[in-house]
């Protein structure tokens, strides 16, 4: 719990590592994360089961506040496809406008849209700021709807289902074929 408004005031810097199963909303729906090792690997990047962060407090040009997000971890999936473990890097920067309340969110969000595609993110700032809460947010996220490896490990780079069988049995029944014929030669 930091104070926003006064962490971006005065330029400040948070950085640290925690265990991932701290954040119960996203481990909630993934598979058992690895077990991180944090007193023997504190703040070591890639380390599994570990949440690096950095969180950085600024003004802007604006003359409005702004937290800066880095957010490093590695997380298990289920792929989809073949039920395997998938490991996910997350790599995640994010820039986040602090508000005062609910109703500055969407302030100016209807006539500005197109134009405001690449400006941060609005949140509301407070006294008693869950950064956490925000870094979780961030990596729910981060999380595909579907997790599926690029290539699953002993499919062979054969995409499975009925449109990858078929050329791959049409193939094998001409080699029979092909086979047949040349004994009979
Ligand atoms: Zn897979």
């Amino acid at each position: 719990m930091v104070d926003a408004f006064e962490f971006a005031r005065r330029g400040r810097v948070l950085a640290g590592a925690f265990d991932v199963e701290l954040l119960e909303r996203l481990v909630e729906g993934l598979p058992v994360q690895p077990e991180s090792d944090l007193p023997k690997a504190p703040g070591m990047p890639g380390a599994p089961g570990v949440v690096v962060y950095r969180v950085r407090g600024l003004i802007g040009k604006d003359g409005k506040s702004y937290l800066s997000l880095l957010v490093q971890t590695r997380l298990v999936l289920d792929c989809q496809r073949c039920l395997g473990p998938l490991v996910l890097p997350v790599d995640h920067e994010a820039e986040f406008e602090l508000v005062r309340n609910d109703s500055d969110l969407d302030a100016g969000a209807t006539e500005l849209d197109a134009e405001d595609f690449d400006r941060p993110e609005k949140v509301v700032g407070s006294p008693r700021f869950d950064l956490a809460g925000l870094i979780e947010d961030e990596l729910i996220l981060e999380v595909p709807f579907i997790p599926r490896h690029e290539q699953c490990p002993g499919a062979g780079g054969e995409p499975l289902g009925p449109q990858g069988d078929e050329p791959a049995e049409r193939e094998s029944a001409f080699a029979a074929l092909a086979a047949l014929k040349s004994k009979h030669k």
